[in-house]
């Protein structure tokens, strides 16, 4: 095996952790030439060289704190300059508009919902907290109190993780079942007041898509529906990538409009899943293939196929995690809401087991001295 590598770098601090490894069962003496654009790992073996990607350059007069940890490798602390742009894909709210015509499908199978369909309202619905703010505000009782946001024909509302058709609009009526969600859901705006909400599942595939709202409105899960204007062709994506793909884009949606870093993932009923805390989002990962190629492989079509390049760059945001036993379910939810202001983000509750899976195996194949922090665990996304 050759050496492997690790930089992991801040782009708005242009400083970098590299870790370097894989040269362990090597004979010593190991010599390493950090060059601005490349590594020099000289052993009694010979030499290799591990070349950088263009747009990142080292600066080797700034390495600082050069520390070998068992089992890892070399850890060094260096100033880099990195010039690589967040590209995000753009978020259901870019992509719906009036003019288009959409399709809407299952992500898991590709069942059509609704086909080639031209909506003349795409409106946003009023955040969780609409009607406490509008009874700090007006001086007399909230006038949008007791009306509901449901979509009419050809409406479509859009909350943080769904959104809101009308019935007329599908193909065809979905499956339903009378199974009763008996928790009222604080993330859904005026919604909420509806408790006799019915699951809506794919009729191919039979995952949880949504639910009914009342006889006319249905909520669809973002994390479960594929939306793209009809003239574009259905893009295959594994599901892991299209849940991190989303989860991603809607963390960092709501971290810089609502500047909420904690956030509570819940499934449809009620129970709480992860604690989630969105650390950094201008990390750049330039990695080994070796390193990745392994779990990640499995589930994520993109890390697999053999390229020029030995390494793999990807922009990332940092998170920490932490999934609730029930011993301190109620006293953690409650000062992490209460104290730190947390968000509530609601999934289904298949979707919050695929999102912890895919953190816990992120996590999973860092190298040890970074997996966790203060009691919390680390994971990376990719954006
Ligand atoms: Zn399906």
């Amino acid at each position: 095996m050759g050496p492997t590598l690790r930089l992991e770098i801040r782009k708005t601090m242009q400083n970098a952790v590299l870790i370097l490894g894989g040269f362990e069962d090597k004979d010593f003496p190991v010599d390493v030439s950090v060059c601005p654009s490349s590594l020099q790992i000289e052993t009694p073996d010979g030499c290799e060289t591990l070349s950088l990607p263009p747009e990142i350059k080292l600066v080797p007069s700034s390495c600082r704190y050069v520390q070998h940890v068992a089992g890892e490798g070399l850890h060094i602390r260096l100033q880099v300059h990195a010039s690589r742009d967040t590209e995000t894909s753009p978020s259901l709210k870019e992509i719906l508009g009036i003019q288009r015509r959409y399709t809407f499908e299952c992500q898991a199978c590709g069942e059509p919902i609704i086909r080639d369909q031209q909506f003349l309202r795409v409106l946003p619905l009023p955040s969780e907290n609409w009607s406490s703010l509008v009874e700090e505000w007006c001086c007399h009782p909230d006038p949008f109190a007791n009306r509901s946001c449901l979509p009419k024909v050809n409406d479509c509302f859009l909350g943080e993780t769904f959104f809101l058709v009308n019935r007329a609009n599908l193909l065809d009526h979905p499956g339903e079942t009378n199974e009763k969600s008996s928790v009222p859901h604080s993330a859904d705006g005026n919604v909420s007041k509806s408790t006799e909400n019915t699951k809506v599942f794919c009729k191919r595939c039979k995952v949880i898509l949504g639910e009914t709202l009342s006889s006319d409105a249905l909520k669809y899960f973002i994390t479960e529906v594929m939306v793209r204007p009809s003239c574009e062709k259905f893009k295959t994506m594994s599901r892991t990538r299209f849940v991190e793909s989303t989860v991603v884009q809607l963390l960092m949606e709501l971290s810089a409009s609502k500047s909420t870093f904690r956030y509570c993932i819940q499934g449809q009923d009620g129970k709480l899943f992860l604690l989630l805390w969105l650390l950094n989002v201008d990390t750049l990962l330039v990695e080994s293939r070796t390193r990745t190629g392994g779990v990640n492989c499995l589930f994520s079509e993109d890390t697999c196929f053999p390229s020029s390049s030995s390494l793999d760059v990807s922009n990332v945001v940092r998170v920490l995690y932490s999934s609730p036993t029930e011993s301190n379910h109620n006293e953690l939810v409650d000062k992490w809401m209460n104290q730190t202001g947390a968000h509530t983000l609601i999934f289904p509750s298949k979707t919050c087991l695929e999102l912890l899976l895919l953190l816990s195996l992120n996590n999973a194949a860092l190298p040890h001295s970074l997996r966790s922090m203060n009691n919390w665990q680390v994971a990376y996304l990719k954006i």
